[in-house]
């Protein structure tokens, strides 16, 4: 068995694990497993251990990739997107999780109804207002959800985060629980399920399921420590 599916086995049995102390059903979690700076043979080990479910967060990188792999894996994109590459991203990823404007909402829709798909999107939250990071303000989200739930050729899934880093993982819960309570009050003054919260990393994944997570964002965990930093805020 390679370190990879080995990887694989053990992110499940936690996830089993957190899920049975939540009182919670574990087929409604969504492992992505994040492959971002692995190569595609590393894709192929998680592939041939199970795994269908992908996150990459650098279009350059995952393009070739996705190419490379082939197959009928589904393909999440969880990097900060650039409107001159949304038509590329539709073009191999079904989920966006990281959509951080209503203006850039508006812009995946139109481009999605062109392309004739419909993606997955995740609203990205900045709750701590951290100016590195990009996302809405739980203020923006008030006001502009509204409009975003109108878009046609969108699937509205739910709220996305990168808490702010911390040394001791249990400082990410507060985020977590904030980001759900965020949802449910969205979904009581707008009336607009967000049935979706994308959060935990393989530090933190476990708390982010006790908290709600329905999507967990797992790479190192899985793949091994990365060599390189990917982008300006997480490595
Ligand atoms: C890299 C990355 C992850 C995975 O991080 P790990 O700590 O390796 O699990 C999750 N989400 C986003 C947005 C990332 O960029």
């Amino acid at each position: 068995m390679s370190g990879v599916a080995g990887n694989l086995r053990e992110i499940r049995r936690r996830i089993d694990a957190a899920c049975g102390r939540a009182g919670r059903d574990p087929r409604s979690v969504e492992l992505v497993a994040v492959s971002k700076t692995f190569d595609a043979d590393a894709v192929r080990d998680a592939v041939a251990a199970g795994q269908t479910v992908f996150g990459e967060s650098r279009l350059q990188e995952a393009e070739p990739k996705i190419a490379d792999v082939g197959g009928d894996l589904e393909w999440h994109f969880i990097g900060s997107i650039q409107r001159n590459k949304v038509r590329r991203i539709l073009g191999c990823c079904r989920v966006l999780h990281s959509v951080d404007s209503l203006r850039l909402a508006r812009y995946v829709s139109n481009v999605a109804e062109n392309l004739g798909v419909k993606p997955g999107v995740f609203l990205q939250v900045n709750q701590a207002g951290e100016e590195s990071k990009g996302g809405l303000t739980p203020e923006e989200i008030r006001t502009n959800l509204p409009e975003i739930a109108t878009l046609e050729s969108i699937e509205l899934l739910g709220l996305m985060v990168i808490p702010p880093a911390a040394d001791d993982p249990e400082v990410a819960r507060h985020w977590f629980q904030e980001l759900r309570e965020l949802r449910d009050e969205l979904a009581v003054a707008t009336g607009i399920a967000l049935p979706c919260l994308s959060m935990g990393m393989s530090d933190d994944f476990e708390i982010a399921l006790e908290e709600g997570a329905t999507h967990v964002r797992v790479g190192s965990a899985i793949f091994g420590a990365r060599s390189y930093r990917v982008d300006g805020e997480l490595g």
